[in-house]
């Protein structure tokens, strides 16, 4: 339903949390936060920590704030369910710690962490391939067969991870996702979901809406069918489909009152 994300130096968390909350109006059932914990540069044996919740994006705030959850990069959502009841299991961040049984410290377990709008129509199929790989699952949303599409593609690159897992996925999507062997880099793409780009001094930050990123950045690049972006510190890339940058210009940056 909501998607945020933000790679910056500073503590994310309270901005992702307040853009949950810019988003609560249109509705949800649950909703999460992950992000990467050496990203801060505090903590740098950390990797992904995530938080979720089927209560209120308040009590999410609460929640971070009693766990200490912090971090410079990270991704945000309010879930509207379609596959998989409104419970915490199946509220997003999703995870993938690559495959066999699930880790104990299902908070800290993983290698990808994702979230996701809309529907993945063809997720039965993905979901039955994955699981002959040895992949785990432990949810019952389609959104979970993307993160571990992902990390079954993944070889060191979350952006050329991303666009290949996007070339198997048939329905609706935007998504933003992180990875814990690149503690500054969000990758999001579009197709069928809206997704923005919000561009601020040295840090970038996505979201399913301009609204959510009012009071953080007024500066608003609006991503089109089929587009994927790269977020790294201070700099970003648009590029196609088929992974190539856009001609300059393309999407232009706007400001957003
Ligand atoms: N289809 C996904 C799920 O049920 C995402 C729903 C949404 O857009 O919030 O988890």
């Amino acid at each position: 339903c909501g998607i945020v994300g933000a790679v910056s130096t500073r503590n994310i968390v309270p901005i992702l949390v307040q853009g949950l909350q810019r988003l609560e109006y249109r509705g949800y059932d649950s909703c999460g936060v992950a992000v990467h914990e050496a990203s801060l540069g505090r903590q740098p044996t950390g990797g992904l920590r995530r938080a979720r919740s089927t209560a209120r994006v308040a009590e999410l705030l609460e929640q971070v704030a009693h766990d200490e959850l912090q971090g410079a990069t990270g991704i945000a959502h309010t879930r509207w369910a379609t596959h998989g009841a409104p419970a915490v299991h199946n509220a997003h961040p999703h995870f993938s710690h690559g495959c066999g049984a699930a880790p104990a410290d299902t908070a800290r377990a993983g290698r990808v962490a994702l979230v996701h709008n809309g529907i993945i129509e063809n997720h039965e199929e993905l979901r039955a391939q994955l699981q002959a790989r040895g992949y785990v699952f432990s949810s019952q949303t389609d959104t979970e067969v993307i993160a571990h599409l992902v990390d079954s593609l993944y070889d060191g690159d979350l952006f050329q991870a991303v666009r290949a897992a996007t070339t198997e996925l048939r329905g609706a999507f935007a998504i933003a996702v992180i990875h814990k062997d690149e503690p500054h880099r969000v990758v999001g793409a579009r197709a069928g979901s809206p997704l923005v780009l919000g561009v601020g001094e040295g840090e970038n930050f996505l979201a399913s809406d301009a609204m959510a990123l009012a009071g953080v950045t007024d500066q608003i690049v609006y991503l089109e069918e089929g587009d994927l972006v790269d977020l790294q510190l201070g700099r970003y890339w648009i590029t196609g489909p088929d992974g190539q940058p856009l001609a300059a210009g393309s999407r232009p940056v706007r400001t957003v009152h």
